[in-house]
């Protein structure tokens, strides 16, 4: 069931949002050659603190999951697409890092990732976080009153795929409110014209995932956790908690 959300709860949503934009702005500053990732889930700690937010990626266990997830930032690096463990990792130079963050405040709930690299950048590696965060804008743009998921669905798969990249199936966006996932899914990939009416309220987690080989494979590592890309190619992540409004989309966990 799709709960859509009143104004006030909207408000709400951003607040939580904003501690999320904070986290990730924070880690970002914090990366660097040399940084664990332990440290950066740190960082982001720190940040939900002192904000009075809780963590819903801590101690999450959905039914895929072998065990609570044991951070408050998925961290995932160069091949590994989404849902990595922070670990002792340290970066290097030319990594590329994909930070995925929520928060809760008051009960309500935001999640964002963004994708960056480290060091000296490698040229295809801009080229792919670029593309990410244009296909989340695209996917935002069509999050308008009137249109359907299908068309989100397919403004961010379209960008995407033009570019040559694949698209890891079976994981995307999905509602978002008093819990991180509500439904409904947000698929990177679609047809337009198909699937539920977006109305004023539905809050939603757009989220493109990016593969530079261009195929769709993935893997799960043994921790049961990480997504790895099947062909060894770097991934990119980008994502946004969007309030459907009649006054437009609303992006409620800017940095
Ligand atoms: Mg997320
Ligand atoms: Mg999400």
């Amino acid at each position: 069931m799709v709960e859509l959300k009143t104004d006030t709860s909207i408000e709400a949503m951003h607040a939580a949002g904003r501690v999320v934009g904070q986290a990730l702005t924070a880690v970002r500053k914090a990366a660097a050659v040399g940084v664990s990732l332990l440290e950066l889930d740190e960082v982001a700690r720190e940040v939900l603190r002192a904000a009075g937010a809780s963590s819903p990626f801590l101690g999450y266990r959905p039914s895929f999951a072998p065990t609570p997830f044991p951070a408050v930032i998925c961290a995932s690096v160069n091949d590994a697409i989404v849902h990595g463990i922070p670990d002792r990792y340290r970066l290097r130079d030319g990594d590329l890092v994909s930070i995925d963050c929520g928060a809760v405040l008051d009960g309500w709930a935001g999640d964002s990732a963004i994708s960056f690299t480290v060091g000296r950048a490698r040229p295809a590696d801009l080229r792919l976080i670029e593309t990410a965060e244009r296909a989340l804008a695209a996917g935002i743009e069509a999050a308008v009153v009137g249109n359907r998921i299908g068309d989100i669905a397919h403004a961010v798969g379209t960008v995407c795929r033009a570019a040559g990249y694949g698209i890891p199936d079976g994981f995307g966006g999905h509602g978002i409110g008093r819990r991180m996932h509500e439904d409904p899914p947000v698929p990177n990939e679609g047809r337009p014209g198909r699937g539920l009416r977006l109305r004023h309220g539905m809050a939603l987690a757009i989220e493109p995932m990016l593969i530079a080989g261009g195929t769709d494979g993935y893997y799960e590592a043994p921790d049961g956790w990480t997504l790895r890309t099947t062909d060894g190619s770097r991934a990119a992540h980008a994502e946004h908690t969007v309030a459907v409004t009649e006054a437009g989309p609303r992006i409620l966990t800017e940095r």
